[in-house]
């Protein structure tokens, strides 16, 4: 696909991964579409994509919720009058250990805790991806789906409820592409590692140097790095169902 022109909607647009894919891809001349639940960070990375020379809109949006799911891709496609990319990028971390077990006292993660990410991160991909798939075939019978999984599908330990939902997007994937592939739509995935990011700011420093001595490469990627990957799917026409895994290494 060409991406000149083409509208691309950025779940969790504001900020992070997010704000470096809506720059990266407007230096392509993208039209973007940026959905989020915070305004401020929509604003923020919309002015900067605009000072590319782009059309930007925002759409405040919590991907977990059907409504506003739906109604947010009918204004879209109104607004555009096509849709040819989403990358559902909107993700939330709620870790901690299954059990912990601490000076005798025993400690579980919650419900909410499982469930929130478990909406966001699993749900949220499934209500973009259903609705914008909708709308592709609708506008134009093609388009491309860029989910962003994790290396953590593989299972890390404390993230009971995000390795699932990472895991579950991967596989779902694979059902997507194969489902979609009858009306030109692919869909793949990319599996960030660590990258310089607030959510990777927010893991405690011990944990996140251990992590950073284990990574072959030694370094954590940056967001342009997978920004750069997401424009490969988007861009590269026979590529549908696989997982870019961008990790420096890491599970070699
Ligand atoms: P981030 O927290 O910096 O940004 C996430 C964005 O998503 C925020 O702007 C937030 O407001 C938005 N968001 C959260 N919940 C939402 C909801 N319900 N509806 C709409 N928007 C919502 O995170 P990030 O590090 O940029 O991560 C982006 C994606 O990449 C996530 O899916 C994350 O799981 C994945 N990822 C990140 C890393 C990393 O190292 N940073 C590694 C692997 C995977």
């Amino acid at each position: 696909m060409q991406l000149e022109d083409k509208v691309i909607i950025i779940t969790g647009g504001g900020q992070g991964l997010g704000r470096a894919m809506a720059e990266y891809l407007a230096e392509k001349r993208v039209r973007l579409a940026l959905v989020d639940l915070n305004q401020e960070k929509l604003d923020e990375t919309a002015a900067a994509c605009r000072a590319l020379g782009v059309q930007v809109r925002t759409y405040l949006c919590n991907v977990a919720s059907e409504e506003q799911v739906t109604q947010t891709i009918a204004q879209i496609a109104e607004d555009f009058g096509s849709i040819n990319g989403l990358v559902n990028n909107a993700g939330i971390l709620r870790d901690g250990l299954t059990i912990k077990v601490k000076d005798g006292e025993m400690s579980k993660m919650s419900l909410a805790q499982w469930q929130s990410v478990i909406d966001v991160n699993l749900t949220g991909v499934f209500l973009c991806t259903r609705e914008v798939a909708a709308k592709m075939i609708e506008l134009q019978n093609q388009g491309a789906i860029v989910n962003i999984s994790s290396i953590s599908r593989a299972g890390n330990i404390g993230q009971a409820n995000y390795s699932a939902a990472k895991a579950g997007v991967a596989a779902d994937t694979v059902v997507w592409a194969r489902e979609l592939a009858r009306y030109d739509i692919r869909v793949a995935g990319v599996a960030p590692g660590f990258i310089e990011t607030d959510m990777v700011a927010s893991m405690k420093p011990e944990a996140l140097e251990r992590m950073t001595t284990a990574i072959p490469l030694k370094r954590l990627g940056t967001p342009q790095e997978i920004a750069h990957s997401v424009a490969y799917i988007l861009e590269n026409d026979y590529y549908t169902g696989r997982i870019l895994e961008l990790d420096g290494g890491m599970r070699l």
